[in-house]
């Protein structure tokens, strides 16, 4: 199973752990969380398992012309619209709060989830030494062991 990730999902920090199917999400996604304060997490998120696609015109048009039956085009933004096109041309499940998306994802005959009772598993974080690799249940200042910075990592599994 493939999901597409939207920014809300991206930003409440998913484990993408592969268990559960292929994450995807679009480059607009990408843009949005950059602005935020929120890089880290998407940087822990790519490091993950993550792929960046963008979906061709065919499925774009597809999209809007589906918005503009349900009369939701204009509640959906450019990023959301991305997101539904690269969904319907990978028939990929949404993880995505938004009504609108939602609305426009069953039409086209998409699944959704929404992060309070979808897949969504909340990282378990924990901290890895850059250097010796050796992990910690706790904030470390430096590794104890081999003195290299400890990063805030999720835990695996
Ligand atoms: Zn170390």
């Amino acid at each position: 199973m493939s999901f597409v990730l939207d920014a809300t999902a991206l930003r409440a920090g998913m484990s993408l752990g592969g268990e559960r199917g292929e994450f995807f999400t679009t480059p607009g996604v990408i843009n949005e969380i950059r602005k935020g304060p929120v890089a880290r997490s998407l940087e822990l998120a790519v490091e993950i398992s993550l792929t960046v696609a963008e979906p061709g015109d065919a499925a774009r048009k597809k999209v809007l012309e589906t918005a503009g039956k349900t009369g939701d085009s204009g509640r959906l933004s450019e990023t959301d619209m991305e997101i539904l096109a690269l969904a319907w041309e990978l028939k990929a499940a949404i993880i995505s709060d938004d009504y609108s998306v939602q609305n426009v994802a069953a039409v086209l005959g998409l699944r959704t989830e929404s992060q309070i009772d979808g897949i969504r598993k909340v990282i378990n974080w924990t901290y890895r030494c850059r250097g010796c690799g050796k992990y910690y249940d706790e904030k470390q200042p430096d590794c104890p062991i081999c003195g290299s910075e400890v990063r805030q990592v999720p835990k695996k599994g």
